[in-house]
Protein backbone atom coordinates (compact mmCIF):
# COMPACT_ATOMS: atom_id res chain seq x y z
CA UNK A 1 0.00 0.00 0.00
CA UNK A 2 1.46 3.69 -0.97
CA UNK A 3 1.96 5.90 1.81
CA UNK A 4 2.72 9.82 1.67
CA UNK A 5 6.73 10.03 2.26
CA UNK A 6 6.23 13.71 3.40
CA UNK A 7 3.84 12.56 5.99
CA UNK A 8 6.72 9.92 6.72
CA UNK A 9 8.99 12.60 7.42
CA UNK A 10 6.75 14.50 9.49
CA UNK A 11 5.95 11.95 11.76
CA UNK A 12 9.56 10.93 12.54
CA UNK A 13 9.91 14.41 14.02
CA UNK A 14 11.08 14.23 17.27
CA UNK A 15 12.56 16.23 19.72
CA UNK A 16 15.68 17.67 19.66
CA UNK A 17 18.44 15.09 20.92
CA UNK A 18 20.30 17.56 21.79
CA UNK A 19 18.02 19.21 24.14
CA UNK A 20 17.76 15.34 26.23
CA UNK A 21 21.34 15.33 26.66
CA UNK A 22 21.38 19.06 28.02
CA UNK A 23 19.01 17.58 30.36
CA UNK A 24 21.25 14.71 31.47
CA UNK A 25 23.87 16.88 31.62
CA UNK A 26 22.18 19.37 33.84
CA UNK A 27 21.03 16.13 36.10
CA UNK A 28 24.88 15.13 36.14
CA UNK A 29 26.00 18.99 37.14
CA UNK A 30 23.92 18.50 40.16
CA UNK A 31 25.06 15.15 41.03
CA UNK A 32 28.80 16.48 40.72
CA UNK A 33 27.95 19.29 42.97
CA UNK A 34 26.47 17.26 45.65
CA UNK A 35 29.67 15.43 45.48
CA UNK A 36 31.67 18.11 45.37
CA UNK A 37 30.13 19.37 48.02
CA UNK A 38 29.99 16.22 50.19
CA UNK A 39 33.83 15.56 49.60
CA UNK A 40 34.81 19.60 50.48
CA UNK A 41 32.64 19.05 53.43
CA UNK A 42 34.15 15.81 54.50
CA UNK A 43 37.76 16.69 54.02
CA UNK A 44 37.42 20.00 56.48
CA UNK A 45 36.28 17.36 59.11
CA UNK A 46 39.35 14.95 58.04
CA UNK A 47 41.94 17.71 58.43
CA UNK A 48 40.01 19.31 61.63
CA UNK A 49 40.46 15.73 63.15
CA UNK A 50 43.77 14.77 62.51
CA UNK A 51 45.10 18.77 63.80
CA UNK A 52 43.56 17.78 66.78
CA UNK A 53 45.01 14.55 67.21
CA UNK A 54 48.18 16.19 66.08
CA UNK A 55 48.13 19.10 68.50
CA UNK A 56 47.12 16.42 71.39
CA UNK A 57 50.17 14.62 70.59
CA UNK A 58 52.42 17.78 70.58
CA UNK A 59 50.92 18.45 74.00
CA UNK A 60 51.67 15.38 75.72
CA UNK A 61 55.31 15.27 73.74
CA UNK A 62 55.54 18.97 75.06
CA UNK A 63 54.78 17.86 78.44
CA UNK A 64 57.24 14.62 78.57
CA UNK A 65 60.29 16.83 77.63
CA UNK A 66 59.59 19.44 80.55
CA UNK A 67 58.77 16.42 82.97
CA UNK A 68 62.58 14.86 81.56
CA UNK A 69 64.07 18.36 82.13
CA UNK A 70 62.25 18.92 85.22
CA UNK A 71 63.97 15.53 85.93
CA UNK A 72 67.39 15.99 85.62
CA UNK A 73 67.17 19.32 87.15
CA UNK A 74 65.88 17.51 90.00
CA UNK A 75 68.48 14.86 90.30
CA UNK A 76 71.33 17.53 89.77
CA UNK A 77 70.09 19.14 92.55
CA UNK A 78 69.25 15.99 94.97
CA UNK A 79 73.08 15.10 94.32
CA UNK A 80 74.75 18.19 95.41
CA UNK A 81 72.74 18.58 98.35
CA UNK A 82 73.79 14.95 99.61
CA UNK A 83 76.99 15.29 98.27
CA UNK A 84 78.24 18.01 100.46
CA UNK A 85 76.61 15.96 103.57
CA UNK A 86 78.06 12.49 102.53
CA UNK A 87 81.45 14.18 101.76
CA UNK A 88 81.54 15.40 105.27
CA UNK A 89 80.54 11.75 106.17
CA UNK A 90 83.13 10.51 104.56
CA UNK A 91 86.47 12.44 105.93
CA UNK A 92 83.97 11.71 109.67
CA UNK A 93 84.67 7.51 108.67
CA UNK A 94 88.05 8.09 107.38
CA UNK A 95 89.15 9.98 110.39
CA UNK A 96 87.54 7.93 112.99
CA UNK A 97 88.77 4.79 111.31
CA UNK A 98 92.37 6.20 111.43
CA UNK A 99 92.58 7.78 114.91
CA UNK A 100 90.13 5.33 116.55
CA UNK A 101 86.69 6.30 118.27
CA UNK A 102 88.26 6.44 121.99
CA UNK A 103 86.20 8.40 124.73
CA UNK A 104 88.80 10.52 124.62
CA UNK A 105 88.41 12.20 120.93
CA UNK A 106 84.37 12.23 121.71
CA UNK A 107 84.50 16.08 123.02
CA UNK A 108 86.64 17.46 119.76
CA UNK A 109 84.55 15.64 117.30
CA UNK A 110 81.14 16.36 119.35
CA UNK A 111 82.68 19.94 118.81
CA UNK A 112 83.65 19.43 115.35
CA UNK A 113 80.34 18.03 113.99
CA UNK A 114 78.27 20.98 115.28
CA UNK A 115 80.58 23.33 113.59
CA UNK A 116 80.31 21.20 110.48
CA UNK A 117 76.36 21.11 110.61
CA UNK A 118 76.03 24.82 111.19
CA UNK A 119 77.99 25.29 107.61
CA UNK A 120 74.94 23.24 105.54
CA UNK A 121 71.43 24.36 106.15
CA UNK A 122 69.49 21.39 104.90
CA UNK A 123 71.90 19.32 107.29
CA UNK A 124 69.47 18.73 110.22
CA UNK A 125 72.15 16.84 111.99
CA UNK A 126 74.96 14.92 111.99
CA UNK A 127 75.76 11.36 114.39
CA UNK A 128 78.19 8.93 115.10
CA UNK A 129 77.27 5.65 116.91
CA UNK A 130 79.57 2.82 118.24
CA UNK A 131 79.08 -0.95 117.18
CA UNK A 132 76.22 -1.29 119.84
CA UNK A 133 74.39 1.07 117.87
CA UNK A 134 75.06 3.95 121.45
CA UNK A 135 75.37 7.85 120.71
CA UNK A 136 79.39 8.31 120.17
CA UNK A 137 78.87 11.83 119.37
CA UNK A 138 76.18 14.30 117.39
CA UNK A 139 76.21 17.76 116.37
CA UNK A 140 73.27 18.56 118.47
CA UNK A 141 75.82 19.78 121.24
CA UNK A 142 74.03 17.16 124.29
CA UNK A 143 75.20 14.12 124.39
CA UNK A 144 72.30 11.60 125.67
CA UNK A 145 73.82 8.20 127.21
CA UNK A 146 70.91 6.27 127.44
CA UNK A 147 70.29 7.20 123.77
CA UNK A 148 70.47 3.67 121.09
CA UNK A 149 70.09 3.39 117.39
CA UNK A 150 70.96 0.05 116.56
CA UNK A 151 66.91 -1.02 115.46
CA UNK A 152 67.68 2.15 112.69
CA UNK A 153 67.05 0.49 109.11
CA UNK A 154 70.49 2.50 108.38
CA UNK A 155 72.51 1.04 111.34
CA UNK A 156 71.40 -2.69 110.70
CA UNK A 157 71.87 -1.86 107.15
CA UNK A 158 75.38 -1.22 107.07
CA UNK A 159 76.07 -3.68 110.37
CA UNK A 160 74.90 -6.74 108.30
CA UNK A 161 76.57 -5.15 104.68
CA UNK A 162 80.29 -4.84 104.21
CA UNK A 163 79.20 -2.28 101.70
CA UNK A 164 81.68 0.94 101.80
CA UNK A 165 79.17 3.56 99.80
CA UNK A 166 76.71 5.84 101.32
CA UNK A 167 73.67 4.59 101.93
CA UNK A 168 69.90 5.84 102.29
CA UNK A 169 67.36 4.56 104.50
CA UNK A 170 63.75 5.47 104.23
CA UNK A 171 62.70 9.05 105.58
CA UNK A 172 62.32 9.17 109.52
CA UNK A 173 60.79 11.14 111.61
CA UNK A 174 64.34 12.66 114.23
CA UNK A 175 63.93 11.66 117.64
CA UNK A 176 65.81 13.80 118.62
CA UNK A 177 63.99 16.91 116.84
CA UNK A 178 60.29 15.30 115.80
CA UNK A 179 60.97 16.80 112.45
CA UNK A 180 61.01 14.35 109.04
CA UNK A 181 64.21 13.74 108.02
CA UNK A 182 66.67 11.66 104.91
CA UNK A 183 68.90 10.06 106.17
CA UNK A 184 72.56 9.79 104.61
CA UNK A 185 74.95 7.12 105.84
CA UNK A 186 78.30 5.45 105.80
CA UNK A 187 79.56 2.29 107.56
CA UNK A 188 82.60 2.74 110.27
CA UNK A 189 85.24 0.00 109.92
CA UNK A 190 88.15 -1.49 112.89
CA UNK A 191 91.26 -1.83 111.21
CA UNK A 192 90.67 -5.46 110.67
CA UNK A 193 87.59 -4.56 108.57
CA UNK A 194 84.74 -5.88 111.11
CA UNK A 195 81.83 -3.35 112.00
CA UNK A 196 82.73 -0.55 114.17
CA UNK A 197 79.68 1.88 114.29
CA UNK A 198 77.78 4.37 111.55
CA UNK A 199 78.59 7.75 111.02
CA UNK A 200 74.87 9.43 110.13
CA UNK A 201 73.83 12.74 108.38
CA UNK A 202 70.36 13.32 108.20
CA UNK A 203 69.04 15.60 106.06
CA UNK A 204 65.74 18.11 106.39
CA UNK A 205 63.05 16.70 104.20
CA UNK A 206 61.49 20.33 103.71
CA UNK A 207 64.98 21.05 102.01
CA UNK A 208 63.66 19.65 99.30
CA UNK A 209 59.83 19.89 99.89
CA UNK A 210 60.02 23.48 99.69
CA UNK A 211 61.74 23.09 96.65
CA UNK A 212 59.00 20.89 94.92
CA UNK A 213 56.58 22.64 96.29
CA UNK A 214 58.06 25.86 94.70
CA UNK A 215 57.54 24.21 91.29
CA UNK A 216 54.04 24.44 89.26
CA UNK A 217 52.71 21.21 89.29
CA UNK A 218 49.15 21.59 88.94
CA UNK A 219 46.68 20.34 90.92
CA UNK A 220 47.77 16.89 90.73
CA UNK A 221 51.43 16.63 89.26
CA UNK A 222 53.50 14.69 91.71
CA UNK A 223 57.31 14.88 92.42
CA UNK A 224 58.70 11.58 94.29
CA UNK A 225 62.37 11.20 95.60
CA UNK A 226 62.61 7.41 95.43
CA UNK A 227 65.05 5.11 97.27
CA UNK A 228 66.90 2.14 94.92
CA UNK A 229 64.75 -0.08 97.26
CA UNK A 230 61.60 1.30 95.67
CA UNK A 231 60.93 2.96 98.96
CA UNK A 232 59.26 6.98 99.23
CA UNK A 233 62.17 9.14 100.58
CA UNK A 234 60.24 12.51 99.84
CA UNK A 235 56.95 12.70 97.77
CA UNK A 236 54.76 15.90 96.73
CA UNK A 237 52.10 16.61 98.08
CA UNK A 238 53.51 15.08 101.18
CA UNK A 239 51.40 12.69 103.13
CA UNK A 240 53.43 11.51 106.64
CA UNK A 241 51.60 7.50 105.51
CA UNK A 242 52.81 8.02 102.34
CA UNK A 243 56.76 7.90 103.20
CA UNK A 244 58.64 4.88 103.38
CA UNK A 245 55.53 2.98 101.15
CA UNK A 246 57.11 0.65 98.41
CA UNK A 247 56.51 1.49 94.66
CA UNK A 248 58.33 -1.97 93.74
CA UNK A 249 54.86 -2.89 92.29
CA UNK A 250 55.02 0.20 90.31
CA UNK A 251 55.03 1.21 86.49
CA UNK A 252 58.67 2.96 87.39
CA UNK A 253 60.02 -0.18 88.82
CA UNK A 254 58.50 -2.79 86.60
CA UNK A 255 58.58 -1.21 83.46
CA UNK A 256 60.72 1.73 83.02
CA UNK A 257 63.93 1.35 84.68
CA UNK A 258 64.36 -1.87 83.46
CA UNK A 259 65.05 -0.09 80.26
CA UNK A 260 67.30 2.64 81.24
CA UNK A 261 68.09 5.30 84.21
CA UNK A 262 66.30 8.54 82.47
CA UNK A 263 62.88 8.46 80.51
CA UNK A 264 59.94 9.66 79.59
CA UNK A 265 56.73 7.83 79.51
CA UNK A 266 52.67 7.93 80.29
CA UNK A 267 51.97 5.31 83.00
CA UNK A 268 49.22 4.96 85.43
CA UNK A 269 50.59 5.64 89.15
CA UNK A 270 50.95 2.25 91.33
CA UNK A 271 49.55 4.89 94.62
CA UNK A 272 46.55 6.36 93.17
CA UNK A 273 45.76 5.42 89.51
CA UNK A 274 46.09 8.44 87.73
CA UNK A 275 47.37 8.96 84.70
CA UNK A 276 50.42 10.67 84.23
CA UNK A 277 53.18 12.20 81.93
CA UNK A 278 56.26 11.02 83.40
CA UNK A 279 59.69 12.22 83.41
CA UNK A 280 62.68 10.10 85.61
CA UNK A 281 66.20 9.98 86.35
CA UNK A 282 68.54 8.23 88.84
CA UNK A 283 70.33 10.73 90.37
CA UNK A 284 74.00 9.88 89.80
CA UNK A 285 76.48 8.73 92.48
CA UNK A 286 73.54 7.88 94.70
CA UNK A 287 70.46 5.09 95.54
CA UNK A 288 68.32 7.15 94.44
CA UNK A 289 65.59 8.47 91.91
CA UNK A 290 63.90 11.63 90.64
CA UNK A 291 60.40 10.76 89.31
CA UNK A 292 58.32 14.02 88.07
CA UNK A 293 55.12 13.48 86.62
CA UNK A 294 52.15 15.73 85.32
CA UNK A 295 47.89 14.82 85.53
CA UNK A 296 47.19 13.69 81.84
CA UNK A 297 44.05 14.89 82.28
CA UNK A 298 45.44 18.32 83.29
CA UNK A 299 47.75 18.37 80.53
CA UNK A 300 45.53 17.47 77.69
CA UNK A 301 42.48 20.25 79.65
CA UNK A 302 44.58 23.02 77.41
CA UNK A 303 44.32 21.09 74.51
CA UNK A 304 40.77 19.68 74.77
CA UNK A 305 39.99 24.27 75.26
CA UNK A 306 41.92 24.68 71.87
CA UNK A 307 40.32 22.06 70.19
CA UNK A 308 36.96 23.08 71.18
CA UNK A 309 37.39 26.25 69.61
CA UNK A 310 39.03 25.23 66.57
CA UNK A 311 35.83 22.72 66.54
CA UNK A 312 33.61 25.30 66.70
CA UNK A 313 34.97 27.30 64.31
CA UNK A 314 35.10 24.20 61.64
CA UNK A 315 31.55 23.45 62.18
CA UNK A 316 30.55 27.16 61.67
CA UNK A 317 32.64 27.26 58.21
CA UNK A 318 30.57 23.78 57.32
CA UNK A 319 27.10 25.14 58.65
CA UNK A 320 27.95 28.01 56.11
CA UNK A 321 29.21 25.49 53.59
CA UNK A 322 26.48 23.64 53.49
CA UNK A 323 23.87 25.79 53.81
CA UNK A 324 25.62 27.89 50.86
CA UNK A 325 25.93 24.53 48.97
CA UNK A 326 22.35 23.22 49.88
CA UNK A 327 20.67 26.53 48.77
CA UNK A 328 22.87 26.35 45.22
CA UNK A 329 22.03 22.62 44.54
CA UNK A 330 18.30 23.55 45.25
CA UNK A 331 18.53 25.85 42.69
CA UNK A 332 20.16 24.05 40.24
CA UNK A 333 17.31 21.42 40.90
CA UNK A 334 14.72 24.22 40.28
CA UNK A 335 16.80 25.05 37.10
CA UNK A 336 16.21 21.92 35.97
CA UNK A 337 12.88 21.04 37.15
CA UNK A 338 11.81 24.46 35.21
CA UNK A 339 13.77 23.09 32.25
CA UNK A 340 12.59 19.82 32.09
CA UNK A 341 9.11 21.80 32.25
CA UNK A 342 9.94 23.23 29.28
CA UNK A 343 11.30 20.80 27.18
CA UNK A 344 7.83 18.67 27.95
CA UNK A 345 5.92 22.04 26.44
CA UNK A 346 8.42 21.98 23.59
CA UNK A 347 7.67 18.22 23.15
CA UNK A 348 3.86 18.99 23.44
CA UNK A 349 4.26 21.81 21.00
CA UNK A 350 6.37 19.34 18.53
CA UNK A 351 3.50 17.23 18.63
CA UNK A 352 0.96 19.82 18.45
CA UNK A 353 2.91 21.32 15.31
CA UNK A 354 3.22 17.29 13.79
CA UNK A 355 -0.50 16.82 13.59
CA UNK A 356 -0.77 20.78 12.47
CA UNK A 357 1.17 19.60 9.75
CA UNK A 358 -0.32 16.19 8.98
CA UNK A 359 -3.86 18.03 9.08
CA UNK A 360 -2.19 20.73 6.42
CA UNK A 361 -1.12 17.88 4.17
CA UNK A 362 -4.23 15.54 4.57
CA UNK A 363 -7.39 15.60 3.00
CA UNK A 364 -10.73 15.64 5.84
CA UNK A 365 -12.97 13.64 4.08
CA UNK A 366 -10.96 10.83 2.56
CA UNK A 367 -8.06 11.01 4.65
CA UNK A 368 -5.63 11.16 1.35
CA UNK A 369 -2.80 13.49 0.80
CA UNK A 370 -4.11 16.84 -0.22
CA UNK A 371 -3.19 19.37 -2.82
CA UNK A 372 -0.83 21.00 -0.57
CA UNK A 373 1.40 18.27 -0.14
CA UNK A 374 0.95 17.09 -3.99
CA UNK A 375 2.42 20.34 -4.90
CA UNK A 376 5.51 19.28 -2.48
CA UNK A 377 5.92 15.93 -3.23
CA UNK A 378 5.65 16.49 -7.06
CA UNK A 379 8.56 19.20 -6.45
CA UNK A 380 10.25 16.47 -4.49
CA UNK A 381 9.63 13.83 -7.00
CA UNK A 382 10.42 15.83 -10.35
CA UNK A 383 13.86 17.20 -8.79
CA UNK A 384 14.87 13.15 -7.98
CA UNK A 385 13.63 11.98 -10.82
CA UNK A 386 15.33 14.81 -13.08
CA UNK A 387 18.74 13.85 -10.84
CA UNK A 388 17.92 10.21 -11.12
CA UNK A 389 17.17 9.99 -14.91
CA UNK A 390 14.32 7.80 -13.80
CA UNK A 391 10.61 8.10 -15.24
CA UNK A 392 7.72 9.66 -13.28
CA UNK A 393 3.62 8.90 -13.99
CA UNK A 394 0.74 10.49 -12.66
CA UNK A 395 -2.67 9.65 -13.09
CA UNK A 396 -5.40 12.16 -13.15
CA UNK A 397 -8.95 11.00 -12.16
CA UNK A 398 -12.74 11.97 -12.13
CA UNK A 399 -15.70 10.25 -11.49
CA UNK A 400 -18.38 9.95 -14.30
CA UNK A 401 -21.17 11.95 -14.05
CA UNK A 402 -20.73 12.75 -10.43
CA UNK A 403 -23.27 15.74 -10.21
CA UNK A 404 -26.28 13.19 -11.31
CA UNK A 405 -25.01 11.28 -8.46
CA UNK A 406 -25.07 14.02 -6.15
CA UNK A 407 -28.38 15.47 -7.82
CA UNK A 408 -30.16 11.42 -7.32
CA UNK A 409 -29.16 10.32 -3.76
CA UNK A 410 -27.85 13.45 -2.09
CA UNK A 411 -24.45 15.15 -1.15
CA UNK A 412 -24.29 12.79 1.70
CA UNK A 413 -24.23 10.13 -0.20
CA UNK A 414 -21.72 11.37 -2.71
CA UNK A 415 -19.06 12.04 0.01
CA UNK A 416 -19.58 8.27 1.19
CA UNK A 417 -19.12 7.28 -2.74
CA UNK A 418 -15.68 9.89 -3.20
CA UNK A 419 -14.51 7.41 0.19
CA UNK A 420 -14.89 4.71 -0.90
CA UNK A 421 -13.45 5.37 -4.29
CA UNK A 422 -10.47 6.67 -2.46
CA UNK A 423 -10.09 3.27 -0.59
CA UNK A 424 -10.28 1.33 -3.94
CA UNK A 425 -6.93 3.65 -4.72
CA UNK A 426 -5.71 3.53 -1.99
CA UNK A 427 -5.53 -0.54 -2.26
CA UNK A 428 -4.61 -0.53 -5.52
CA UNK A 429 -0.90 1.29 -5.20
CA UNK A 430 1.67 -1.05 -4.41
CA UNK A 431 4.65 0.75 -4.16
CA UNK A 432 5.64 2.50 -0.49
CA UNK A 433 6.84 5.77 -2.74
CA UNK A 434 3.30 6.23 -4.72
CA UNK A 435 0.96 9.15 -3.47
CA UNK A 436 -2.80 9.06 -3.65
CA UNK A 437 -4.00 12.51 -3.66
CA UNK A 438 -7.66 14.32 -3.54
CA UNK A 439 -6.91 16.80 -6.32
CA UNK A 440 -10.38 18.72 -5.64
CA UNK A 441 -13.85 18.07 -5.71
CA UNK A 442 -14.09 14.77 -7.74
CA UNK A 443 -11.25 14.66 -9.06
CA UNK A 444 -7.82 12.32 -7.55
CA UNK A 445 -4.40 12.15 -8.70
CA UNK A 446 -1.63 9.22 -8.37
CA UNK A 447 1.59 10.20 -8.15
CA UNK A 448 4.24 7.15 -9.06
CA UNK A 449 7.62 7.82 -9.13
CA UNK A 450 9.92 5.25 -10.73
CA UNK A 451 6.96 4.41 -13.46
CA UNK A 452 6.78 4.59 -16.92
CA UNK A 453 3.43 4.73 -19.61
CA UNK A 454 2.87 1.03 -19.33
CA UNK A 455 3.26 0.81 -15.57
CA UNK A 456 0.92 3.74 -15.15
CA UNK A 457 -1.97 2.51 -17.50
CA UNK A 458 -1.91 -0.69 -15.84
CA UNK A 459 -2.45 0.66 -12.66
CA UNK A 460 -4.69 3.03 -14.14
CA UNK A 461 -6.99 0.42 -15.64
CA UNK A 462 -6.70 -1.67 -12.09
CA UNK A 463 -8.46 1.23 -10.02
CA UNK A 464 -10.95 1.52 -13.02
CA UNK A 465 -11.81 -1.93 -13.16
CA UNK A 466 -12.14 -2.12 -9.09
CA UNK A 467 -14.34 1.17 -9.26
CA UNK A 468 -16.98 -0.55 -11.50
CA UNK A 469 -16.78 -3.78 -9.76
CA UNK A 470 -17.38 -2.21 -6.54
CA UNK A 471 -21.08 -2.20 -8.13
CA UNK A 472 -21.70 1.08 -6.19
CA UNK A 473 -25.31 2.05 -7.67
CA UNK A 474 -25.69 5.16 -9.89
CA UNK A 475 -28.67 5.03 -11.68
CA UNK A 476 -27.58 8.04 -14.77
CA UNK A 477 -24.27 6.46 -14.66
CA UNK A 478 -22.82 3.73 -17.37
CA UNK A 479 -24.25 0.10 -16.75
CA UNK A 480 -25.55 1.39 -13.66
CA UNK A 481 -22.76 1.63 -11.29
CA UNK A 482 -20.38 4.39 -10.53
CA UNK A 483 -17.44 4.61 -12.88
CA UNK A 484 -14.18 6.60 -13.11
CA UNK A 485 -12.22 8.22 -16.04
CA UNK A 486 -8.62 8.41 -16.02
CA UNK A 487 -6.00 10.24 -18.02
CA UNK A 488 -2.63 8.96 -17.90
CA UNK A 489 0.98 10.47 -18.08
CA UNK A 490 4.59 9.83 -17.47
CA UNK A 491 7.12 12.34 -17.26
CA UNK A 492 10.64 11.92 -19.66
CA UNK A 493 13.66 13.35 -17.50
CA UNK A 494 15.01 14.61 -20.46
CA UNK A 495 12.44 17.08 -20.92
CA UNK A 496 12.06 20.40 -19.04
CA UNK A 497 9.05 20.29 -18.22
CA UNK A 498 7.76 20.91 -15.01
CA UNK A 499 4.64 19.83 -12.21
CA UNK A 500 2.19 21.92 -14.33
CA UNK A 501 2.95 20.50 -17.55
CA UNK A 502 2.45 17.37 -16.16
CA UNK A 503 -0.67 17.16 -14.17
CA UNK A 504 -2.15 19.69 -17.59
CA UNK A 505 -0.95 16.65 -19.77
CA UNK A 506 -2.88 14.51 -17.14
CA UNK A 507 -5.74 16.43 -17.24
CA UNK A 508 -5.96 16.74 -21.28
CA UNK A 509 -5.78 13.03 -21.49
CA UNK A 510 -8.76 12.64 -19.10
CA UNK A 511 -10.60 14.99 -20.96
CA UNK A 512 -10.18 12.79 -23.60
CA UNK A 513 -11.36 9.82 -21.98
CA UNK A 514 -14.31 11.86 -21.21
CA UNK A 515 -14.84 13.08 -24.39
CA UNK A 516 -14.79 8.82 -25.56
CA UNK A 517 -17.29 7.71 -23.80
CA UNK A 518 -15.74 7.70 -20.09
CA UNK A 519 -15.29 4.72 -17.61
CA UNK A 520 -11.66 4.36 -19.99
CA UNK A 521 -8.08 4.84 -19.54
CA UNK A 522 -6.42 7.17 -22.23
CA UNK A 523 -2.33 7.82 -22.22
CA UNK A 524 -1.33 11.24 -22.80
CA UNK A 525 0.23 11.48 -26.20
P1 LIG B 1 -18.38 14.18 -15.94
O1 LIG B 1 -18.66 12.75 -16.16
O2 LIG B 1 -18.21 14.95 -17.18
O3 LIG B 1 -17.28 14.39 -15.00
O4 LIG B 1 -19.68 14.67 -15.24
P2 LIG B 1 -19.83 15.26 -13.83
O5 LIG B 1 -21.19 15.38 -13.45
O6 LIG B 1 -19.00 14.45 -12.91
O7 LIG B 1 -19.24 16.63 -14.01
P3 LIG B 1 -18.26 17.42 -13.09
O8 LIG B 1 -17.05 16.62 -13.02
O9 LIG B 1 -18.13 18.82 -13.64
O10 LIG B 1 -19.09 17.40 -11.80
C1 LIG B 1 -18.58 17.80 -10.54
C2 LIG B 1 -19.56 17.52 -9.53
O11 LIG B 1 -19.01 16.79 -8.48
C3 LIG B 1 -20.09 18.79 -8.93
C4 LIG B 1 -20.42 18.45 -7.56
O12 LIG B 1 -21.80 18.23 -7.45
C5 LIG B 1 -19.72 17.16 -7.35
N1 LIG B 1 -18.83 17.32 -6.28
C6 LIG B 1 -17.64 17.97 -6.27
N2 LIG B 1 -17.07 17.88 -5.03
C7 LIG B 1 -17.93 17.14 -4.22
C8 LIG B 1 -17.91 16.73 -2.88
O13 LIG B 1 -17.00 16.98 -2.16
N3 LIG B 1 -18.95 15.97 -2.49
C9 LIG B 1 -19.99 15.64 -3.25
N4 LIG B 1 -20.98 14.91 -2.80
N5 LIG B 1 -20.03 16.04 -4.49
C10 LIG B 1 -19.04 16.78 -5.02
MG1 LIG C 1 -14.92 16.87 -12.26
MG1 LIG D 1 -16.98 14.13 -12.91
Amino acid sequence: MGQPSVKVRIEALQPTQSLLAEQVQAKLKVRYAVVLLVAVCLSMAAIAIWEAWNSRHYHLHDKEVAMSNLAQTLASQAQASIKQSDTLLFSLVDRLENEGMGQAQMPRLQRLLGAQRSELPQLHGLFIFGEDGRWLANSNGANVPDANNSDREYFIFHRDHSDRGPHIGPSIKSRSTGEWIMTVSRRINHPDGSFAGVALATLYLNHFLDLYNSIDMGQNGVINLIADNATIVVRRPFKDAEVGTSVAKGPLFTQLLPLGNSGTAMVKSYLDGVERVVGFRRVEGYPLIVFAALNKEEVLTGWRQESLNSAAIVALLLAFLGTLGYRLIRVMKQQNHIQSVLLDAQEKLIEVNRSLELLALEDALTGLANRRQFDLFMVAEMGRARRSQTSLAMLMLDVDHFKLFNDHYGHVAGDVCLRKISEIITQNINRPGDLAVRYGGEEFAVVLPGTDYVGAFLVAEKIRRAVQLAGMEHTDGIEGVVTVSLGVCAYDPASQAGADDLVSAADKALYVAKASGRNMSVIAN
